[in-house]
């Protein structure tokens, strides 16, 4: 589903990423940690073209995304990500921040929009409070409703960028848990967090990034359990 190969990344005298691969098949669920300024969201910001890598190639679903024939917009269409920071409209409730998404996004008229803005918001657990607005929500619910907002639009895979670092301790466990469903529903994923457990869980392979490279890679037990590098040892001991 994803496949990124030989990704350079440059901003100005700094080299972000050198030369990283990335290979996502369909309905896995690929874990990124890595220390604070190793590259992690640059690299999910490529994989939408938020981002453009000075070298290598990414395809999506057999998109090339780096071609200058591709419809970017479009291309991005298939691809959801959540952030830290949920961006929600704070004058519009949760339903409406969906449905305009459904709206803007794939042109869906108002009547279908709303349906489909309901069904997203009922998956994540929000159907009784999709009228609320954002400051109404806790910050795991808005989070929900950012998860909402990406899902709605029908992705063939999702990328997350430390979706629940910006919440309180007892808020993560709702988000994680409607993560959990969404990959057991056969969503692809990308997850870049510190949420150990959840990788534990829920990932099938998870890779360790240092300095804009990717040290290691493996299933959750041996990265977790007998991890190759130092670097990656140091720091599950400092995360764990
Ligand atoms: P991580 O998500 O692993 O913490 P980032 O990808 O955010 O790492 O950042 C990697 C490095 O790139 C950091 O040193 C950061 O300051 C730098 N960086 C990220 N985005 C930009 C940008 N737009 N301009 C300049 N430097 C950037
Ligand atoms: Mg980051």
């Amino acid at each position: 589903m994803v496949q990124a190969h030989g990704l350079w990344k440059r901003f100005g005298a700094l080299t972000v990423l050198k030369g990283v691969d990335l290979e996502v098949a369909e309905k896995q669920l690929v874990f990124i940690i890595g220390p604070s300024g190793s590259g992690k969201s640059t690299l999910l910001r490529c994989l939408n073209r938020l981002e453009t890598p000075d070298d290598g190639a990414i395809t999506i679903d057999g998109i090339n995304l780096l071609s200058p024939k591709t419809d970017i917009n479009k291309a991005r269409q298939r691809i959801g990500m959540v952030f830290q920071s949920f961006n929600l409209y704070p004058h519009m409730t949760a339903r409406q921040n969906v449905t305009l998404a459904l709206r803007k996004v794939l042109g869906r008229g108002k009547e279908e929009a709303d349906i489909a803005a309901r069904h997203a918001l009922d998956r994540v657990g929000l159907g009784e409070r999709m009228d609320h607005f954002p400051a109404q929500l806790s910050g795991g619910q808005q989070q929900r409703v950012a998860i909402a907002r990406a899902i709605a639009l029908e992705p063939r895979v999702m990328l997350f960028d430390e979706p629940t670092s910006a919440l309180d301790p007892e808020l993560v466990g709702g988000v994680l848990s409607v993560m959990r469903e969404l990959r057991e529903s056969g969503m692809t994923m990308v997850v870049v967090s510190h949420e150990m457990a959840f990788a534990r869980a829920a990932a099938d392979t998870v890779i360790f990034m240092a300095d804009g490279e990717k040290l290691e890679e493996g299933p959750p037990a041996q990265i977790f359990e007998q991890p190759q590098h130092e670097r990656t040892r140091s720091f599950i001991r400092q995360i764990d």
